[in-house]
C-alpha cells in the first residue's frame, strides 16, 4: 500500500494557492456528465453536496435518519473556530495553523492543517451570506469566545446551537438542489458496502430503511461523509445513530485506516449516573471561559455542600497546574487532570467520579443576567438532566468519550487510498492530529465540504479516464451479495442475548482497557476480550423481525457487529504505538509530572491499517510526518 500525501511543492503559505492555480478543471458544460455520491449530510457531507452540486454535478446523497438535518452535527453546541482577528488580540492564520497543530501534539500533517486555517475565514462569510445567526457584539460584529488551547478569541457561535445553525444553513443550501433535480436525496437509507472496481471506488450498495430493499448505486466518484465512531465506546456524547459501518466495511474493501487510537475524551459532560444510561450528555467547552474546574483540597470535604466549602479548601486544578491557559487548557490535558483527583478520591458526585465547574465568580462580576444570555440553554439542559440549578450550586461535568481524530487515511487531497473515495469530516483522519482543539471540528467539516473538496474532485475528475458507469458488474453483484449474506447471517443467529447488550459490553471494554489511559496489558487484554465477545456475539446475538422491512433491531445488530471488529483495530493501533500524544495515553510513557511523553524519533509518522482479512492481524503502513515549518517541541501548557 501506498501512502503518498501528495502535498503541493513550495512554502506554507503557498501550497494552497499552487494547487489551485496547477489543478486541471472541468469545463461547466462538463460537470453535469459527472456523478458524485455523498453518504452523510452532516456539515461535512450536506456542505459538499450542496457546493457540489451548485457547481453543477450530479449528486446523489445518502442519510440513515429521516430528514438530512437530523445529521449528528446538529448537536454541536459552542462554536466554530476562524481565524478572522475581529478581536484585534493578536490571531492570524499562523497562528491558528500553530495552536492546531500544537494542540494535535504534532501528530498531523502540516499542509493539511495550514490550509485548514487559511480557508477557515471564508467559511465565516459563506455562513453569515446563508443567513447563518451567529452572535453578536453590541456595535453589529460578530462575536467571538476562546476555547481550549488558544489564548485568542477565536470561536464563532450561535449561543449553545451553532452545529444546529450552521446545518440549517448547509441544509437550505442543499434543499435548494434537491429542488432543481441536482441533488437526489436518499434518506433513511443505509450504505453498507463500497464497491471498488480495477482499484476505483465506483458505487456502493445500500439498504432501504424502511422496505429492506437492498440496491447499488454507481457513481463517477464516492464521498463519505459519515462521521465519527465515538460509539464504539457505547457510552459518548455522540447521537446513537453514530456508527463505524461506512468507514469500516471502505477499510475491508482496501481503504487504509488511520490513527484508529486517536479519541477524544471532553473534560466536560455531565457525569455517568447509572448502569442502564445510553447516552453522555456534553457540556459545551465554551462554558469553561467563565467557569472554574475545581474540587476539595481534602477528600473529607466531598460530601460536603460545595457553597459551603471555603475558597482557601478548594483547589483549582486547572488554574494551578496550566496557569498560562487556566481553565481553557486543551481537553486531552484538562480530562486528564480530572481524572488524577478523582482517583485521589477528591472527586465528587456519586461514585466519586466528577469535579466542579463553577459560574458563581462570573455571577458575580457579569451578573446572572449575561451568563444566562451566553449559556442559557446549557444550564437549562444540566438541570434537566440532574435536576441541579447551576446558576446556584456548580455543575458537576467528568471527561466521556466525544470525538474520533482517527478515520480513513486521505492525501493532501482529501482522497483515500483507493482512487475516487474521497473522505470528509470526522470520518477522514487528517488535521487533528492526536488531539482536536474545540471548536476545530465544525471548521474542518465545513472547509473540506465548502472550499477544499469541490476543487480536487474536479481536479480528480479532469485528470482520470473513468470508465463507463455500471451496476452490472461482477463487482456490484458480490457486494450486493456480501451485504445480504451478512443480514441473513445476522438474523440466522437466533441467540438470546440483544444486540444492544453486546455494544454495552464492547464499549466497556475499549472504555476500561483503551480509554483515558492505556497500557500494553490492558490493549491486550481488550484484544483477546473483544474477540472472545465477538465469538460469543455470532453464537448468541439476537435479533428479530425480518429484513424485509423496518427493522430497528437489525439494523443496530449490524452496527455493534461492526464495532466489535472495529474495537480491536482500535486497540491494536494503541497497543502498536509505544508513546503516549494528545488524547493516546499510553501510561508508560510520562513525563515525570504525569504529562504525555512522545517519543518523536520512532513515532513520528501516522499510522495507517490494511486490512488482511477477518480475524487477521492488520498490516501497519506509515506516513512520516516532516516538520519544515513548525520546531516541534514538548507540548505545555503551564
Ligand atoms: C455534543 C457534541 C457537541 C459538539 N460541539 C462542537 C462544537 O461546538 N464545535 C465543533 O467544532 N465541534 C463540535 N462537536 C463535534 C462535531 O459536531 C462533529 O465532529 C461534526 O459535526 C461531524 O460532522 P460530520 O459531517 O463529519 O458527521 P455527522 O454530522 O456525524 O454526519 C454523519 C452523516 O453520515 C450519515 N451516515 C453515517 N453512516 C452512514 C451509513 N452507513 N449510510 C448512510 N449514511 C450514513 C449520517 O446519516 C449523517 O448524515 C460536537 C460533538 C458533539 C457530540
Amino acid at each position: 500500500m501506498k501512502l503518498d500525501a501528495r502535498s503541493p511543492s513550495g512554502p506554507l503559505a503557498g501550497k494552497w494557492g499552487n494547487f489551485k492555480r496547477e489543478q486541471k478543471l472541468v469545463t461547466p458544460a462538463n460537470k453535469r456528465k459527472f456523478r458524485v455520491i455523498v453518504v452523510g449530510t452532516g456539515l461535512a457531507g450536506g456542505s459538499a453536496a450542496a457546493t457540489l452540486a451548485e457547481l453543477g454535478y450530479e449528486v446523489l446523497s445518502f442519510c440513515f435518519q429521516d430528514s438530512p438535518r437530523r445529521a449528528h452535527s446538529i448537536a454541536a453546541q459552542g462554536g466554530i473556530n476562524a481565524a478572522k482577528n475581529y478581536q484585534n488580540d493578536g490571531d492570524s492564520v499562523d497562528r491558528l495553523f500553530y495552536d492546531t497543530l500544537k494542540g494535535g501534539d504534532y501528530r498531523a500533517r502540516e499542509a493539511n492543517v495550514y490550509r485548514l486555517a487559511e480557508v477557515s475565514v471564508s467559511i465565516i462569510d459563506q455562513c453569515v451570506a446563508q443567513g447563518v445567526p451567529f452572535a453578536r457584539e453590541y456595535g453589529g460584529k460578530l462575536a467571538n469566545r476562546s476555547f481550549g488551547g488558544a489564548q485568542v478569541s477565536r470561536t464563532f457561535y450561535c449561543r449553545g446551537q451553532t452545529g444546529q445553525q450552521l446545518l440549517l444553513g448547509a441544509y437550505q443550501a442543499m434543499a435548494r438542489q434537491i429542488g432543481a433535480g441536482t441533488i437526489k436525496m436518499f434518506p433513511r437509507t443505509e450504505m453498507l458496502d463500497l464497491v471498488v472496481e480495477n482499484g476505483r471506488a465506483r458505487g456502493i450498495v445500500v439498504r432501504h430503511l424502511t422496505t429492506g430493499q437492498i440496491e447499488s448505486f454507481n457513481a463517477d466518484a464516492v464521498v463519505m461523509a459519515s462521521g465519527g465512531y465515538s460509539n464504539a465506546y457505547y457510552l459518548s456524547t455522540n447521537a446513537n445513530g453514530c456508527n463505524v459501518t461506512a468507514t469500516y466495511r471502505a477499510y475491508k474493501r482496501g481503504a487504509a485506516f488511520a490513527n484508529p487510537c486517536y479519541t477524544q475524551i471532553h473534560p466536560t459532560c455531565i457525569p455517568v449516573a447509572g448502569d442502564h444510561q445510553a447516552k453522555l450528555t456534553l457540556m459545551s467547552e465554551s462554558l469553561r471561559n467563565d467557569g472554574r474546574v475545581w474540587v476539595p483540597k481534602n477528600a473529607g470535604d466531598v460530601a460536603k455542600n460545595p457553597n459551603d466549602i471555603k475558597e482557601a479548601d478548594r483547589d483549582y486544578i486547572l488554574e494551578r497546574l496550566y496557569p498560562n491557559y487556566g481553565n481553557l487548557a486543551p481537553r486531552d490535558v484538562s480530562s486528564r487532570a480530572a481524572k488524577r483527583v478523582c482517583d485521589e478520591n477528591r472527586g465528587v458526585g456519586p461514585g466519586g467520579r466528577g469535579v466542579y465547574l463553577d459560574f458563581a465568580d462570573a455571577i458575580k462580576r457579569q451578573g446572572e443576567t449575561k451568563i444566562r444570555g451566553e449559556y442559557g440553554n446549557l444550564f437549562d439542559m444540566y438541570e434537566r438532566i440532574t435536576a441541579e440549578n447551576a446558576y446556584q450550586r456548580p455543575m458537576r461535568i467528568y471527561p466521556a468519550l466525544h470525538y474520533t481524530m482517527g478515520g480513513l487515511w486521505v492525501d493532501y487531497h482529501l482522497m483515500s487510498n483507493i482512487d475516487g473515495l474521497f473522505v470528509i469530516g470526522e470520518a477522514n483522519f487528517s488535521d487533528h492530529g492526536a488531539n482536536r482543539l474545540g471548536a476545530s471540528a465544525l471548521m474542518q467539516g465545513l472547509a473540506d465540504g465548502y472550499f477544499v473538496l469541490p476543487y480536487t474532485l474536479g481536479n480528480y475528475f479532469a485528470s482520470t479516464k473513468l470508465d463507463r458507469r455500471e451496476t452490472s458488474t461482477q463487482a456490484f453483484k458480490d457486494a450486493e451479495v456480501n451485504v445480504s449474506n451478512r443480514i441473513q447471517k445476522l438474523l440466522n443467529v437466533n441467540g438470546r442475548k440483544s444486540a444492544t447488550e453486546y455494544h454495552r459490553e464492547v464499549g466497556k471494554i475499549i472504555w476500561d482497557n483503551v480509554g483515558m489511559s492505556r497500557t500494553k496489558q490492558t490493549c491486550e487484554l481488550a484484544i483477546s476480550k473483544i474477540q472472545e465477545l465477538r465469538a460469543e456475539f455470532w453464537q448468541n446475538v439476537s435479533v428479530a423481525g425480518t429484513s424485509d422491512n423496518l427493522n430497528v433491531g437489525l439494523e443496530r445488530a449490524g452496527r455493534v457487529a461492526d464495532f466489535l471488529e472495529f474495537g480491536e483495530l482500535l486497540a491494536y493501533d494503541a497497543l502498536t504505538r509505544n508513546e503516549s500524544c494528545g488524547g493516546h495515553f499510553r501510561e508508560e510513557y510520562q513525563e515525570a509530572d504525569g504529562e504525555a511523553k512522545r517519543d518523536d524519533e520512532h513515532f513520528s509518522h501516522t499510522a495507517a491499517f490494511e486490512y488482511q482479512g477477518d480475524a487477521q492481524v492488520p498490516m501497519r503502513h506509515t506516513e512520516t510526518l516532516n516538520y519544515e515549518f513548525v520546531q516541534r517541541s514538548t507540548r505545555s501548557y503551564k
